[in-house]
């Protein structure tokens, strides 16, 4: 591991005039940092830490849900408003890692997580474009069984490992930053990019721009939510595929819908053409199957994981019903 320098700041500006500084890398809970720093495949000049900062707080007004970057994945998993108002977000955490890394990692630092592509974490590999841009991609002609088959380029097909992303997706989160120029509210559909030509940028955060904090409303869709994963093994493992979803039902109607997948996706993905179909449906197994079928439109497959759009259609229908049940 490369040696670095090491700040504390105790203020947001503090903390984005150091985050700003060339080979500053930020750091909160460390689950992911100190992975990469480990591997080599992060070599920063200045760490900042950014557990000063006072964005650890956690509120449910009357219809929104705030949620401070610094809080602990655990914390939020497990506060007894989110199990009962945002089911789906609750689940998708203790879907996610172990619990020791759910009691360090943050909610800012899940936000930024960075791909589990084996070929990104072995500096070994030459072609990463992601970790070495213009040098290629290993994964297009080696292992892909956990990449991504929605939203890639010719450059990357790493997936996005985050399932809390997929359920703020779902729950319609604003990401909330401050940074060089100021304070932003980004939805978290435009908060990660595409690979697109530069894969090594994985969201829209600016140098020295900060998370600090999330919101998601209160709404009927949140309460009625569900997430729901399918991996290799039943815990410590990344989504093959998943779907966060929420209904709104009226009568035995579903008046709104909301759909996101997870493991499939370059970023969270969302599905609006399977929300679209299930308008006005009834609640019942073969709306959910009719909707599904409409996801995973523009899939690029490659043989080893070419199996996921059929896989997270049935996800898409497992967690419908899930949300669904009692109505
Ligand atoms: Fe690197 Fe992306 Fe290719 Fe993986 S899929 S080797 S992260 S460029």
């Amino acid at each position: 591991m490369k040696a670095f320098d090491y700040a504390k700041p105790s203020a947001d500006d503090e903390a984005i005039r150091a985050g700003k500084r060339a080979g500053a890398r930020f750091i909160a809970g460390g689950t992911l940092l100190v992975d990469l720093l480990r591997l080599d495949v992060e070599r920063p000049d200045l760490v900042v830490d950014l557990n000063g900062l006072p964005h650890a707080d956690l509120e449910l007004s009357a219809d929104t849900l705030r949620i401070g970057a610094l809080v602990r994945n655990s914390d939020l998993a497990e506060h007894a408003e989110v199990l009962a108002s945002f089911p789906a977000l609750s689940q998708a955490l203790l879907s996610g890692a172990s619990p020791q890394i759910r009691n360090m990692a943050t909610v800012g630092g899940n936000l930024l997580q960075r791909t589990r592509c084996s070929y990104f974490r072995d500096i070994a590999v030459e072609a990463c474009n992601k970790r070495k841009p213009g040098s290629g991609c290993a994964a297009l002609s080696g292992y892909s069984r956990m990449h991504a088959v929605l939203g890639v380029s010719d450059q990357c097909i790493a997936a996005n490992p985050s399932d809390m992303c997929v359920a703020l997706l779902a729950l319609d989160a604003l990401v909330h930053t401050r940074g060089p120029n100021g304070d932003r509210a980004l939805p978290l559909a435009d908060f990660h990019t595409l690979p697109g030509t530069r894969p090594e940028r994985e969201s829209v955060l600016e140098a020295g721009e900060i998370v600090t904090h999330i919101t998601i409303p209160k709404t009927a869709l949140a309460k009625r939510s569900a997430y729901v994963k399918v991996r290799d093994r039943a815990s410590f493992a990344f989504a093959l595929a998943s779907a966060a979803v929420g209904l709104e039902i009226e009568g035995k109607l579903i008046r709104q819908a909301r759909v996101a997948l997870g493991g499939v996706g370059s970023k969270p993905w969302r599905c609006p053409e399977v929300e679209q179909a299930l308008i006005g449906k009834p609640v019942e197994a073969e709306s959910f199957s009719a909707a599904a079928a409409l996801a995973m439109g523009g899939a690029k497959t490659t043989t080893d994981n070419a199996f996921k759009v059929e896989l997270a259609r049935r996800v898409i229908v497992r967690a419908l019903a899930v949300a669904g049940a009692g109505a």
